[in-house]
């Protein structure tokens, strides 16, 4: 147990980079208090400055590790309140031209809406964190600098002070432009062109609409790159997103959205889709660029501020990682403060540099998969279309070799590094598998072909 010091730290927003920063937090200072701008429901509902909450979220077991660990009975609470588990047998993926096998990996992920989770996750804190606090209906307006340090936040020209800010404000974060203002450098920011459109819509679910329990088709990128989830929530729904990419958006009206789904390489979400009882209206959503702070390579940052979660890097959302990109970042944050303290100068610069570590992974995974569509434009990490040719051969692979689908998976829920997809026997084994693939026959013939006009 820490020895009490007065320490105090502000986390600026409560969604859900915020509050596991704050979980974190409440281990090293003394006080937390989190400023959230949005009025916060009592019950799970979405909430209008998360407004992708009205959209598929889907927890990678990474995330969901780093949850139960900092809230323990987080998971028997979620499923009392409807949550459903989710074995990786019970995942019916299909990408790369076929379906992956399917089998037990050994861990069950939840899937739940994304208002149910944000207020599970803010319901543990507060009871199980006596020294954090939530305040609502509070927009912070600026930062206060004294002497080139940060020393708290400005509320309607009201003063709030602490020893640490972190603001978890989301990917429109404007902090760095307060901080050019009074002479900070703004990070240098990477942007990757993806023109992204989401569209949602929320069904009624029956066990046996289909065979598994969650859903994910993925066409070939250098065709129409469509794709689509379905995912169970409480209350007996299933959450169906379909999305696409440069302009390509999803329509809103029921007949075009169920003619989009049907245009997926498998029927199965249009199957549903067919039969279930709509529930609400088709919403969308769109992203022009997955978008990433290269916080770690500024030269000067105000000691007593750090940045966290989609502030740092918002990802293509497609791959599901942001949750446990801030969950990965909430842990760095507690290692870089275990190492220098919570109010130590050097914490800013420690931590960014832990984070672009643990952002690294996925944003190579999500950059590299964007950038096999040819229409993607922005800064390529360097060796991206190799690693794409082999790639294609992983998924054709995961058709029929359970070893590669596993490790494929476990790569996917940033649980092992991508390389161990890339070590000489993993290679061996997934080119011999790619030749067995029911994809590889046709398309290697296609290929020839068009190598012979
Ligand atoms: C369409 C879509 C689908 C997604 N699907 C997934 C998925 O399947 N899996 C996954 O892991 N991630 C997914 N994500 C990403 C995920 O939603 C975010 O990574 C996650 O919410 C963490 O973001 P955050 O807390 O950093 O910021 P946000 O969620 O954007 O929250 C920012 C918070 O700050 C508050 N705020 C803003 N300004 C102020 C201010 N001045 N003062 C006080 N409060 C303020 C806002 O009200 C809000 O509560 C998806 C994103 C999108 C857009």
């Amino acid at each position: 147990m820490k020895k009490r010091d007065g320490t105090t730290a502000i986390v600026i927003g409560a969604s859900m980079a915020g509050l596991m920063t704050a979980r974190v937090l409440s281990e090293h200072v003394d006080r937390v208090t989190i400023l959230e701008r949005d009025r916060l429901p009592h019950d799970p509902a979405p909430r209008k400055g998360v407004p992708q909450g009205r959209h598929a979220h889907i927890l990678l077991a990474t995330g969901q590790r780093l949850l139960d660990g900092w809230f323990p009975g987080i998971t028997d609470e979620l499923v009392r309140d409807g949550a459903v588990p989710v074995n990786t047998k019970d995942m019916l993926w299909y990408q790369g031209g076929g379906y992956l096998v399917r089998a037990d990996l050994g861990f069950i992920t939840m899937s739940m809406s994304r208002p149910l989770l944000e207020h599970t996750v803010r319901k543990r804190l507060l009871l199980q964190r006596p020294n954090v606090s939530v305040t609502d209906e509070t927009p912070v307006d600026g930062l206060i600098v004294e002497d080139g340090r940060v020393v708290g936040v400005r509320v309607d020209s009201v003063e709030h002070r602490a020893d640490l800010v972190v603001g978890c404000t989301g990917r429109h974060t404007r902090f760095f432009d307060q901080l050019a203002t009074v002479g900070f450098p703004t990070p240098e920011v990477s942007a990757i062109r993806i023109d992204m459109a989401y569209g949602t819509r929320v069904v009624r679910r029956r066990p046996d609409d289909f065979d598994g329990t969650v859903a994910l088709v993925a066409d070939d990128p250098t065709r129409s790159h469509r794709m689509g989830t379905i995912v169970p929530v409480e209350g007996d729904r299933w959450i169906v997103t379909v999305a696409s990419y440069h302009g390509d958006v999803p329509p809103t009206e029921p007949a075009g959205y169920a003619d989009f789904s049907r245009s997926l390489p498998s029927p199965v979400l249009a199957d549903v889709l067919a039969r279930a009882e709509a529930l609400a209206p088709v919403l969308t959503h769109r992203m022009p660029t997955s978008k990433r702070r290269n916080v770690d390579r500024l030269k000067r940052t105000p000691p007593g501020f750090l940045v966290l979660g989609d502030a740092i890097c918002s990802f293509n959302p497609i791959y599901g990682q942001g949750m446990s990109s801030a969950a990965l970042q909430a842990e760095a944050l507690g290692q870089a403060i275990e190492r220098h303290g919570p109010t130590s100068a050097t914490l800013a610069r420690a931590f960014y540099q832990r984070a672009a570590t643990v952002v690294g992974v996925p944003w190579r995974i999500a950059a590299g998969a964007d950038f096999a569509d040819p229409r993607t434009s922005g800064p390529k990490p360097a060796g991206t279309d190799l690693i794409n040719r082999y790639f294609n051969k992983v998924w054709q692979a995961c058709h029929t070799s359970l070893p590669v689908a596993r490790q494929l998976t476990l790569v996917q829920n940033l649980l092992v590094r991508p390389e161990s997809l890339m070590t000489p026997a993993m290679v061996v084994r997934v080119l011999l598998a790619a030749r067995r693939s029911p994809a590889a026959g046709p398309r290697r013939r296609r290929d020839r072909g068009q190598a012979a006009v």
